[in-house]
């Protein structure tokens, strides 16, 4: 019985996308060096840039962590200093690259249920000059926050730092402009919103930046540099390549222009997190963030404060259901997560909203609002 993931990811894919990985593929196949030039100049086209203006695709194998960490341990050099923005898991997950790979780095963090404050931003790069680096989450997964790229973006820009976005779970499905966010190096994988299946992360960096990091790596598997180079000079990855998986994400990148590009997969995202909202609304649940900050992407639910709730129970009956949810991930308080992305529709959430319903009938838990 097919499952409905209202997670952030791994995420619910078309068959069609699923069926495009049924064939084997040489990695040398005239088909598959194709793949990888299609699929890299589509990835910057999503992104509102081009090879002309100075910006690449480098495509690295493993899910999205991978290429965070391959930024992260590649571009920043050794008299550099990174800046990392964080309000959640993720942007956490980049402070332990930088712990792990010994880089020259500070954090500022801001709290779970609050955005990045972009004059925050500015006045510490204002009094920290010796910064030149700054990462930052674009859609923070954690709570389903968005943080303001845009404005950080001009910031980094106006300051002269090099300027790194997670855009992990929101890529494809809201629209980024790289250039005028200023975005040096944006990351993203090959199963959030673009819907296909899960196997390798691609970065959209701007050239020169990319160049810089010739040397830096602090990994062979990760070095973004030498990995963009191999996919540049000899069109081929310099090790084993997602074979399948970028077949599969071909086909995602043919059906997202089908459904009328990321406007359209943004409107469907928006509706469905709208019928979830009035839904669980209705049945009394309420959400962790405001609604200002929100993003659509995936939504934090408070647990009611009944004492027959019991998140394990809950998720158990909904998963017999073939609806799994997500846990929450926040320090402070207890949550669980569902999202809006991958190939879920109005009225799969819809259908979720109900099975919600049922379940709290049958564990006997009332939520008055
Ligand atoms: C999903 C996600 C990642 C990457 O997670 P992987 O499990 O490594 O694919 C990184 N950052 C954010 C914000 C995410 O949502």
């Amino acid at each position: 019985m097919k499952k409905l993931l209202f997670t952030p990811g791994p995420l619910s894919t078309s068959r069609t996308v699923k069926e495009a990985a049924l064939e084997d593929m040489g990695s040398r196949d005239e088909t598959f060096i194709q793949t990888i030039r299609f699929i890299r100049d589509e990835l910057l086209t999503l992104g509102h840039v081009s090879k002309a203006e100075g910006y690449e695709t480098v495509i690295v194998q493993g899910s999205g962590t991978f290429g965070v960490e391959s930024v992260i341990s590649s571009i920043i050099g050794e008299n550099d200093h990174l800046l990392i923005l964080s309000n959640g898991a993720y942007g956490e997950r980049i402070v332990k690259m930088a712990v792990i790979h010994r880089l020259p780095h500070t954090v500022i963090r801001f709290e779970e249920d609050e955005i990045t404050d972009p004059e925050t931003v500015q006045q510490f790069l204002s009094q920290h000059p010796h910064i030149t680096h700054v990462a930052c989450i674009h859609s923070e997964t954690t709570t389903g926050l968005f943080n303001p790229i845009q404005k950080i973006g001009g910031i980094c820009a106006a300051a002269g730092k090099t300027f790194i976005v997670d855009a992990m779970s929101s890529f494809g499905g809201v629209e980024i402009d790289i250039k005028s966010a200023h975005i040096q190096f944006l990351v993203s994988s090959s199963n959030k919103c673009i819907e296909g299946i899960p196997g390798f992360a691609f970065v959209i960096a701007q050239k020169d930046a990319l160049q810089t990091a010739k040397g830096r790596a602090r990994s062979l598997s990760l070095d973004l540099y030498e990995q963009w180079l191999g996919l540049e000079t000899s069109g081929q990855f310099r090790f084993t390549p997602p074979t399948l998986s970028m077949m599969a994400f071909r086909q995602a990148l043919m059906e997202l222009r089908e459904e009328g590009g990321i406007p359209a997969r943004e409107a469907r995202y928006r509706q469905n997190k709208s019928v979830l909202d009035s839904g669980l609304d209705a049945l009394g649940f309420s959400q962790y963030l405001r609604p200002e900050i929100q993003g659509h992407i995936i939504t934090s639910f408070l647990y009611p404060d009944h004492p027959g709730f019991q998140f394990e129970e809950f998720y158990r009956r909904l998963s017999e259901r073939n609806f799994v949810i997500y846990p929450g991930k926040l320090s402070k308080t207890n949550a669980f997560r569902i999202g809006n992305i991958g190939q879920i529709f109005p009225e799969d959430v819809q259908a979720l909203v109900r099975a919600i319903g049922e379940i709290m009938e049958e564990m006997q838990i009332t939520v008055h609002p």
